[in-house]
């Protein structure tokens, strides 16, 4: 069975319900290190009915979190920032031990982005104004019309492996700060950090209940969904699990971020040298694990042959390996789905006639940074998420082409286009159909503040700040009469 902690305190137990870890009922599984293939640890597993508990424990906490002021929700938000940074270098090499993440990509990771999302949280929510406006229904002044928002009740909130603290601590704290209980389910992949993370909600007296933790798989998660108190969703994953959550979330409100297609565009005007570095961050950042990463690299004639010579020239340059040093800038993939989806995409892509190129080991979950040249659009590598380390380039005679096969996908979440001039990006930006378009800089570039998320099928919604306490807080309008005299135009006579 797993123990409460391990010699070091970490907690491995199956759940984190009304303030406290405890064993699951669904036996335990194994979180592994990508790099050595070693089991790092034995964590419980949740059952359906372990589930049934932690959202009665959310369920309970409702109340009393909802009745708390906005100034004491804020200010735990910011004793978590807190407690975070001072806690984030055991959490960023945990990150790196469980899904191989730079140890340089896990730090930015913890310090940059998710122990900063708590006091962004805290901020939001003291400036998520309503709104009052008069009436225009009637021929009166006594009326007042006032936009109030309220919490769902208990959120569930799935999250994927690539951004174990980051993309949660994002859901989570707004989620929670909007006056939500929470009831969240951790990649099983990167169960540790995870739960490493929740121990702060514990340290910093957030209320027991208002963040509940259950570890295990996709079972724990579709258990989630399916529960009937569950008010709202959160989901971060594939479009194909999206899909199956759409499909169940029926009439409560819903936040999905799911896959991209990853064009990254470069016109015959643009800085090839730039782009270069652009699609190497693009291509090989987590080795290409992100649903950022720039799948399709659809390239001008007029620059094609200097910007493969010069791409190719600087993927053999990468330092590959273990992902715990601090030199290192690309490990290898975090699971064997992943690896065989990229093995599966880059032989379709040999045996339709591409052109591969690698640099770096392959063996275990190592695969090479690739490049594949003569890249056509019948290829799987063209037409789906691959979510790895390759960069498939497709020649193209016209920015008309590279909008045309940049748009087949479904898939819409963000596109990085490289030009020098003004009127094309302008043209071509809005000609994309995805949530974002980054012109002249990586596809991997998003901005904390500003929404983000996917069209067509890369999900449903927008996240960050603002935008995502709209999506996990209800309008509720107020409607006053403060009684006195009103025209009645019936009685008048007359329209
Ligand atoms: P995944 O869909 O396999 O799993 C995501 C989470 O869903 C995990 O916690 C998993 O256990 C859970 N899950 C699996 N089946 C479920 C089900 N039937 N019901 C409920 N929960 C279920 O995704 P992944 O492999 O962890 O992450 C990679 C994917 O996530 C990529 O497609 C990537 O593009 C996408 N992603 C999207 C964004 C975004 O913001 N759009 C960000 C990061 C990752």
């Amino acid at each position: 069975m797993p123990k409460n902690s391990t010699a070091d305190t970490t907690p491995t137990q199956a759940a984190l319900i009304d303030g406290k870890w405890t064993d699951g009922s669904a036996g335990t599984f194994d979180v592994c290190n990508p790099h050595t293939g070693k089991v790092l640890h034995e964590v419980g597993s949740c059952s359906s009915a372990d589930v049934d508990k932690a959202v009665a424990s959310a369920k309970a906490a409702f109340p009393a979190w909802k009745a708390t002021p906005f100034v004491e929700r804020a200010k735990i938000m910011r004793r978590i920032h807190t407690l975070f940074l001072e806690k984030a270098e055991p959490i960023a090499q945990m990150i790196t031990a469980e899904i191989a993440k730079t140890i340089t990509d896990a730090r930015e990771e913890v310090f940059e982005y998710s122990a900063p999302s708590w006091g962004k949280a805290a901020e939001e929510i003291l400036r998520h104004r309503g709104l009052s406006f008069p009436s225009t229904q009637e021929q009166t002044t006594n009326k007042r019309l006032v936009l109030t928002h309220r919490p769902h009740g208990v959120v569930t909130a799935i999250t994927p492996y690539n951004f174990p603290t980051d993309i949660s601590s994002i859901a989570l704290a707004h989620i929670a700060v909007a006056g939500n209980t929470v009831v969240w389910k951790p990649s099983e992949y990167a169960a540790v950090s995870c739960a490493m993370m929740a121990d702060l909600f514990v340290e910093a007296g957030l209320p027991n209940g208002v963040i509940n933790v259950c570890q295990g798989d996709g079972s724990v998660g579709s258990a989630l969904i399916d529960h009937e108190d569950v008010k709202a969703i959160f989901f971060t994953g594939s479009t194909a699990t999206g899909r199956k959550i759409a499909a169940k979330a029926a009439l409560r409100p819903h936040l999905l971020e799911l896959g991209g297609d990853g064009p990254f565009i470069i016109l015959a005007d643009a800085d090839v040298d730039a782009a270069v570095e652009g699609a190497m961050n693009g291509c090989f950042y987590y080795s290409g694990q992100v649903c950022t990463s720039a799948e399709r690299l659809i390239v001008h004639e007029d620059v094609y042959d200097e910007f493969v010579e010069k791409f190719k020239a600087r993927t053999k340059q990468l330092k590959i390996g273990d992902p715990a040093k601090d030199d290192t800038e690309m490990g290898p993939l975090c699971n064997e789905a992943t690896l065989k989806r990229v093995v599966e995409h880059v032989e379709d892509a040999k045996a339709k006639g591409a052109i591969i190129e690698q640099t770096g080991p392959e063996e275990g979950l190592y695969y090479p940074a690739t490049v594949l040249t003569g890249v056509t659009t019948d290829m799987l590598i063209a037409q789906e998420e691959t979510f790895g380390p390759v960069a498939p380039i497709i020649k193209v005679s016209s920015a008309d082409e590279a909008v045309e096969i940049a748009n087949m996908s479904g898939l819409g979440l963000i596109a990085s286009l490289w030009t020098r001039d003004l009127a094309s990006a302008w043209r071509v930006g809005e000609a994309l159909p995805h949530g974002t378009v980054n012109i002249n800089e990586t596809s991997n570039y998003w901005d904390q503040l500003a929404p983000f998320g996917g069209a067509g099928n890369s999900g449903v919604g927008r996240e960050l700040s603002q935008w995502f306490l709209e999506t996990f807080t209800e309008r509720k309008l107020l409607v006053f009469d403060l009684g006195g005299e009103h025209t009645d135009r019936r009685a008048e006579g007359g329209w």
